[in-house]
């Protein structure tokens, strides 16, 4: 990998996501070579990925260049590889770009989709998880706008102007809240040869009510908001099946829909040699001790939605969400220099500094640990948030800058059908991938 050999400590950061930045920017001044290895040079702001699926923002202002955030800090190496094994005998791990020597070794790999072995759903729904599935959705929903155009038979033209999105965590109501908005606002101007009246998006969700992390009343307002938008939320069902047209569910109710997004379920991204039963939990998670080393490894840490670190307020792990990602790279920086200076670790302690969703234009819930509100005024912190917790100042212009432009005009204006995406296709490469 051509990275020089030094004195210090070389400390190697496999996924430059919201964990893996805040602790490599902890470790930057500190006496260890950091050698952080991703598989795409940028850190994508996930909790944006929604806008990018329905036109709101470009995809670039919600990623950032990995070398950007660690420049001029020349005990910092970064090496665009996926990493594919982990030899922990030995001390190395094995990358698409060669093998590479660690002392301390810090999983950061984050999550992905989990379909619970559904293939129907895997292979016919959408995703919505990194930004080329974003993009993926984006051109789906506007291709089927195109397409609803041309066909004669009502019964295809529903279907194809029909949304089915499961789960109703924050992913999914925020979806479900900006597609409303667009049919409201923007498919009668787009397209009005044509009765986009008849779009249904319908929000399902397994159980008794949506945000079911949030508080009650989050939920309430959620729902109601998301009603007042026109969305159908359909709660107490659960999604069995997909065959790419037919969306079936455990009770009689049957949707005919040409795109599912399923954001019903995450579970971590695991790296072979470190896949043993005896070190993961529920969710494919890798168990780590308050220090967020991996029980039963020495020199192996984890955090981030890749981490379960088992707690007695946290018993099932921390939430699989930014803070506790970021705050887990915080606290393993520090400890990671305390251990190298012989002194006592610290155990981490999460803050739970709140949660929030927005379901579309003044329209937000947010729980912070002292006072909930929604409406408005949530709106507006939610947009706070969010640009504060974006990297970089261009990014933080730019999405402000069309949040403006959005808010004045009505519009949405990134709907481009850039890279078209053919349903087909993805079916076809899963075939390929099984064989
Ligand atoms: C649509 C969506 C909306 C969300 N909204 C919110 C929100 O509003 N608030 C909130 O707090 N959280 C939200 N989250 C969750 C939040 O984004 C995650 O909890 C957070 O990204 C976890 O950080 P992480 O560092 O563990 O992993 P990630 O940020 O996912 O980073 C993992 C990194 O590892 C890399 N990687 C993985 N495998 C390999 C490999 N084998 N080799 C090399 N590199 C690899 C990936 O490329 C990636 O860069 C949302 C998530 C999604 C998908």
């Amino acid at each position: 990998m051509n990275i020089p050999q030094s004195s210090n400590p070389r400390v190697v950061i496999v996924g430059g996501g919201f964990g893996g930045i805040a602790l490599a920017k902890k470790l930057s001044k500190k006496e260890v070579q950091v050698v952080l290895l991703d598989k795409h040079n940028y850190h994508n702001f996930q909790p944006l990925l929604y806008q990018v699926s329905t036109g709101g923002l470009e995809p670039d202002s919600i990623a950032y260049p990995i070398r950007k955030v660690l420049q001029g800090y020349p005990n910092f190496f970064f090496r665009l590889a996926q990493v594919q094994e982990v030899k922990t005998d030995t001390k190395r791990i094995k990358t698409n770009i060669g093998e590479i020597f660690y002392d301390y070794l810090v999983v950061a790999t984050g999550s992905e989709t989990n379909f619970f072995g559904n293939k129907g759903i895997e292979t016919k729904g959408m995703a919505m998880k990194t930004i080329p599935q974003s993009l993926n959705l984006r051109s789906l929903i506007l291709e089927n706008f195109e397409q609803a155009l041309l066909t004669d038979d009502l019964h295809e033209r529903d279907a194809l102007m029909n949304f089915v999105i499961v789960g109703g965590g924050p992913t999914g109501v925020e979806l479900a809240g900006a597609l409303a908005e667009i049919k409201k606002g923007i498919l009668p101007k787009d397209y009005p040869d044509l009765d986009t009246r008849r779009a249904q998006i319908n929000l399902i969700q397994s159980g008794g009510r949506i945000l079911p992390a949030m508080s009650e009343k989050a939920s309430e307002k959620a729902e109601k908001f998301l009603e007042e938008l026109g969305v159908n939320v359909w709660k107490n069902i659960r999604v069995t099946d997909y065959d790419g047209k037919r969306v079936t569910t455990n009770t009689k109710t049957i949707f005919e829909a040409e795109t599912l997004v399923w954001a019903a379920g995450v579970k971590a991204v695991g790296l072979k040699g470190l896949d043993g039963e005896e070190l993961l939990s529920r969710g494919n998670r890798l168990r780590v001790n308050e220090f967020h080393q991996v029980i039963g490894l020495d020199g192996v840490f984890a955090i981030g939605d890749v981490a379960q670190m088992e707690t007695e307020k946290f018993p099932e792990g921390h939430p699989m969400m930014a803070q506790p990602a970021m705050q887990q790279g915080k606290s393993l920086g520090d400890n990671i220099v305390r251990m190298i200076e012989e002194k006592p670790m610290k155990p981490f302690v999460y803050k739970d500094k709140g949660s929030m969703a927005t379901v579309g234009r003044n329209k937000a819930v947010v729980d912070l640990p002292k006072f909930r509100f929604q409406g408005v005024f949530a709106w507006f912190v939610w947009m706070f948030v969010h640009l504060y917790f974006l990297i970089g100042f261009r990014n933080r212009l730019v999405v402000f800058i069309n949040w403006v432009y959005n808010y004045v005009r009505f519009d949405r204006e990134a709907r481009l059908i850039i890279r078209p995406f053919k349903k087909q296709n993805k079916v076809e490469r899963h075939k390929l991938m099984r064989d």
